[in-house]
C-alpha cells in the first residue's frame, strides 16, 4: 500500500511517526508533501520550519519540549547577533539548527531544486518516510494585518513568531501560489497513492497552502486513491497552537465540523470522503463526508498508529 500523508510541521511530523509505525507493521511505503509556506529566508539563510519538523522528529533530532528545532540545542550566533542588533532579532535560530540551513541554502545558491536539497538532508537524518515539499517553487503565506493604522502584508512567521497572531488580520495570502507548479515527485507519488491523509495539522496556514498550488490540489481532488483527513480540533480547541486565531481570520467556526466543512466533500469539489473526529466529537456532521469518532490524542507512536488504522479501516 502506498500511502501520501499532507502535513504541516508539529501537528504533521507527530502524526508522521504513527503513519510510520503502522507503515512498518503493514508493509506501505508512506510519502509525505509538507508545507512550505512557513518558509523564510532570515540573515541570508533559508529556512523551512515545516520541513525540519518533520525531519528532525522523524530523525530522532527534535527537542519534544519546545515542539521544534533540535534537542541539545545551544543558541551563540543568536547571542551574537543580538550583540549586532541585526533584525529580525525575533526570531529564533539555534547553532545546530544553522547548519542545516546553511547546507541547504549552498545547495539552493548552487541551483538545486529543495526537493532534492531536502533529499540530500535526509541521507543524514533517514526519516522513514519520503520527504517532498509541496513545491519547489516560491511559495509564502503573508498575512494583511492593520499595523499602527496601516494595512499591509507581513510574512506569516513575523505574525506568528512576533505578534503571536495578536494583531488584525484581514486574511492570509499564498504568495506565489498562482504559478507555482507541484514540487518534482508530488504527481507522480499521489497518481501512485492508495491512500491520500490529511494530517490533524493547521488547516489554514499548514495544509491550506499546499492545496494552493493548483496542479496539487487538483491531483489530490480527483484522483483515485480515498482522501481521510484527522481533525486538528478536539472539544472546540485546537490541540497545541493557535489554529483558533487562524480559523477566526478565515471565518470557519473552531470545531472539528467546522475544519471539516472547510475541507468539504470530494464529491461537491471539496477535499475529503472521510473525516475523523475525536470521541469528544461524536455529533460532529459534514455534509456528504463520512465522519467516524475516534481517539485522536497523539500522545504516543501507537495511539497515533491507531488513528492510521482507522483511517485505512474508513477508506
Ligand atoms: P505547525 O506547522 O508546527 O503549526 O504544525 P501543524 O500545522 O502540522 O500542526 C498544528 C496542529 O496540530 C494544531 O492545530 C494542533 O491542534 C494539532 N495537534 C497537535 N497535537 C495534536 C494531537 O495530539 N491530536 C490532534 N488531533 N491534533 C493535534
Ligand atoms: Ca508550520
Amino acid at each position: 500500500m502506498r500511502i501520501v500523508v499532507l502535513a504541516g510541521g508539529i501537528g504533521g511530523a507527530r502524526f508522521l511517526t504513527g503513519v510510520r509505525a503502522y507503515a512498518r507493521q503493514n508493509g506501505a511505503e508512506v510519502t509525505a508533501i509538507v508545507n512550505v509556506g512557513d518558509d523564510v529566508i532570515m540573515h541570508g539563510l533559508r529556512i523551512c520550519p515545516d520541513l525540519d519538523s518533520v525531519m528532525y522528529t522523524l530523525g530522532g533530532g527534535a527537542d519534544p519540549e519546545r515542539g521544534w528545532g533540535r534537542v541539545g540545542e545551544t543558541w551563540t550566533v543568536k547571542e551574537e547577533l543580538a550583540a549586532y542588533q541585526a533584525e529580525p532579532t525575533w526570531f529564533g535560530l539555534g547553532d545546530k539548527d544553522i547548519a542545516t540551513h546553511l547546507v541547504r541554502t549552498t545547495m539552493l545558491n548552487a541551483g538545486y531544486p529543495l526537493s532534492a536539497v531536502t533529499e540530500a538532508l535526509c541521507a543524514r537524518w533517514q526519516p522513514g518516510v519520503r520527504m517532498l515539499p509541496a513545491t519547489d517553487d516560491r511559495l509564502e503565506t503573508h498575512a494583511v494585518v492593520t499595523l499602527d493604522g496601516t494595512q499591509r502584508a507581513i510574512h506569516f512567521q513575523e505574525w506568528w513568531v512576533r505578534h503571536r497572531g495578536g494583531v488584525p488580520t484581514e486574511r492570509f495570502v499564498f504568495v506565489g501560489a498562482e504559478s507555482a507548479k507541484p514540487a518534482a515527485g508530488v504527481l507522480d507519488a499521489l497518481a501512485s497513492a492508495d491512500l491520500v491523509l490529511v494530517a490533524p495539522s493547521n488547516p489554514v496556514v499548514s495544509i491550506a497552502p499546499i492545496l494552493a498550488v493548483g496542479a496539487l490540489r487538483e491531483a489530490v481532488t480527483t484522483g483515485t486513491a480515498p482522501v481521510i483527513g484527522f481533525s486538528p480540533i478536539i472539544g472546540g480547541a485546537p490541540v497545541r497552537g493557535m489554529a483558533d486565531k487562524c480559523l477566526a481570520v478565515v471565518g470557519v467556526e473552531c470545531s472539528a465540523a467546522g475544519v471539516g466543512g472547510l475541507y468539504g466533500a470530494r464529491s461537491a469539489g471539496g477535499l475529503l470522503d472521510g473525516w475523523l473526529v475525536d470521541s469528544t466529537d461524536s455529533t460532529a456532521e459534514v455534509p456528504d463526508v463520512r465522519v467516524r469518532a475516534i481517539p485522536l490524542w497523539m500522545s504516543d507512536e501507537d495511539a497515533t498508529a491507531e488513528m492510521v488504522r482507522a483511517a485505512v479501516e474508513l477508506a
